[in-house]
């Protein structure tokens, strides 16, 4: 497949509790590209008991990576569906070095590239607090922390009323795990995109909206480009 420009593929790297799926469904907008979090795909597959989603089922429970070759390939359809015509931001993938190469691999037969690398980074003791703390909403996914951003209806989701529920894996054993996973496997990865030249760090031990301003401004560049190009495009 060859794409006509602009197609912006940025990545949102950092540990599970970053504040990436909160940040990532703002940036999408700013972008004007879809948000593909690879978890969420992931834990629709198991709500709907696909073949995907059992294979998923036990790494998921344990925090566990699941296998390259599975979410892999669940990341390269999604990229081919037509609301990805542009690019896309993606949350939560790639979580090892080879699920990276695999992806610049599959972007270079697209004619694309990786446009932009955010690391959001937070201390380790704070990733574990942030998990073991919270709700997220079963409808629309916003999620709160019981503490630092409680809903304000309480145990419904503030945007759109949905019931608020915790994941299966933010249970505290199960997340100081996950924490280590993405040490040892994901870490490498931010150091790929480091060697590269292609990684902006952001501090995400900072209030929601300060996170969102840096993020806002590391992304500035495309977003510019982004809206010119189309605007061409279009005429
Ligand atoms: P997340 O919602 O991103 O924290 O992901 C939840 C779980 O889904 C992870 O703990 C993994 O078991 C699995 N998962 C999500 N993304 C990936 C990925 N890129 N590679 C392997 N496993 C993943």
């Amino acid at each position: 497949m060859s794409l006509r420009a602009p197609h912006n593929v940025v990545l949102l790297l950092g540990a599970p509790g970053s504040g990436k799926g909160t940040q990532a469904r703002f940036l999408s907008e700013l972008l004007g590209i879809p948000h593909v979090s690879s978890g969420d795909i992931l834990r629709e597959h198991r709500a709907h008991g696909t073949k995907l989603g059992r294979l998923a089922q036990a790494y998921m429970d344990r925090g566990d990576l699941v296998p390259d070759s599975l979410v892999v390939e669940m990341i390269v359809d999604r990229l081919a569906k037509p609301d990805a015509c542009h690019g896309a931001l993606l949350d939560g993938f790639p979580r090892t070095v080879a699920q990276a190469e695999a992806l610049e691999a599959q972007l270079a037969l697209m004619g694309s590239q990786v446009s932009c690398v955010l690391d959001l980074e937070v201390p380790e003791a704070v990733l574990v607090e942030r998990l073991a703390g919270r709700w997220i909403c079963r409808a629309c996914q916003t999620s709160y922390h019981e503490t630092f951003n409680p809903s304000p209806r309480g145990s419904l989701c503030g945007e759109c009323g949905g019931e608020l529920y915790q994941r299966e894996d933010d249970r505290r054993e199960v997340v100081a795990k996950r924490v280590q996973v993405f040490l040892t496997s994901t870490q490498p990865v931010v150091q790929h995109y480091r060697q590269r030249g292609v990684l902006t760090r952001i501090n995400g031990h900072h209030p929601i909206a300060e996170v969102r301003a840096a993020l806002s401004a590391a992304v500035q560049p495309l977003a510019v480009v982004e809206l010119r190009e189309r605007a061409l495009t279009a005429a």
